[in-house]
C-alpha cells in the first residue's frame, strides 16, 4: 500500500483544486516558509479523521477551510481525497485503488467517503487500524514527536506495538463486544427482575 496522490481543494492555503501526485520511492516536498509544507501533512492527517484542532495547528475545525487572501475569496468547504495503491490488499477491500475522501462546511457539516461512497467517521478509523497509516498511526512522525515517542511511558509506547503487530482491530472489536454483553446482562436482569414481579 503506498500513497499515490493527494487532492486538496479550499483547505487551509490550498484555495484551488491542488493535485499531488506521488510516485514509488521516495518523495520530499519543498519550498520556502510558510508556503504550505506542514498544511499538505495537516491534509493527510486530517483526511483519515484527525479530530484534533490543536494537532491541525488551528483553534477551531472551520480553521482548515481557506480563509480568503487579497486576491481570492475564502471557501465554503474543503476538500481532502486521497488515493492509495492498494495492489497488496493492505487494506481489507477487494479495489487495488482506494479513494478516502473528508469534506467539511462552515456551517460544521462534515461528510467522509471510501470510494466515493459516504460512509461513517468509524469506518475510516477501522480501515487504517492496523496498517500504520491510521491518525495516530506511526506513518506520519512529526516535528519533535521522535523525542516524545522516546520519553513516553512504556504503556504509551506500547500503542505503537501494537499497531505495528496488527492487534488493534481486535483489541477494538474486544472492546466492542465487552459493551454488548454489558448491555445484555442489563437487559437479562432486567427480564429477571419482571418475571419475579409477575410471578
Ligand atoms: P515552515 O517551513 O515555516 O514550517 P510551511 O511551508 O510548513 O512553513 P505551513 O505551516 O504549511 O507552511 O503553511 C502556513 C501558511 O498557510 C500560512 O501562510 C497561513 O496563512 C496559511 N494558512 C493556514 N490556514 C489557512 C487558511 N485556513 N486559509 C488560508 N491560508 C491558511
Amino acid at each position: 500500500m503506498f500513497l499515490k496522490k493527494i487532492e486538496l481543494y479550499g483547505f487551509k492555503s490550498f484555495a484551488n483544486k491542488t493535485i499531488l501526485q506521488i510516485d514509488r520511492g521516495v518523495t520530499a516536498i519543498v519550498g520556502p516558509n510558510g508556503s504550505g509544507k506542514s498544511n499538505v501533512i495537516d491534509a493527510i492527517k486530517w483526511v483519515l479523521g484527525e479530530q484534533s484542532v490543536k494537532s491541525l495547528r488551528g483553534s477551531k475545525m472551520e480553521d482548515v477551510i481557506f480563509s480568503g487572501s487579497t486576491n481570492a475569496r475564502q471557501k465554503n468547504y474543503a476538500q481532502v481525497i486521497l488515493t492509495l495503491d492498494n495492489t497488496n490488499q493492505r487494506l481489507p477491500l477487494d479495489y487495488s485503488e482506494v479513494n478516502i475522501s473528508r469534506r467539511y462546511f462552515r456551517d460544521g457539516q462534515s461528510q467522509y467517503f471510501i470510494n466515493n461512497t459516504e460512509c461513517r467517521l468509524k469506518d475510516i478509523h477501522e480501515l487504517f487500524m492496523d496498517t500504520g497509516l491510521g491518525k495516530e498511526a506511526y506513518s506520519i512522525i512529526g516535528q519533535g514527536q521522535v523525542d516524545q515517542i522516546l520519553n513516553s511511558r512504556p504503556e504509551e509506547r506500547r500503542i505503537i506495538f501494537e499497531e505495528a503487530s496488527g492487534i488493534v482491530k481486535y483489541k477494538s472489536k474486544k472492546l466492542d463486544s465487552i459493551k454488548k454483553l454489558e448491555q445484555t446482562q442489563q437487559n437479562l436482569q432486567r427480564v429477571e427482575d419482571i418475571i419475579i414481579e409477575i410471578e
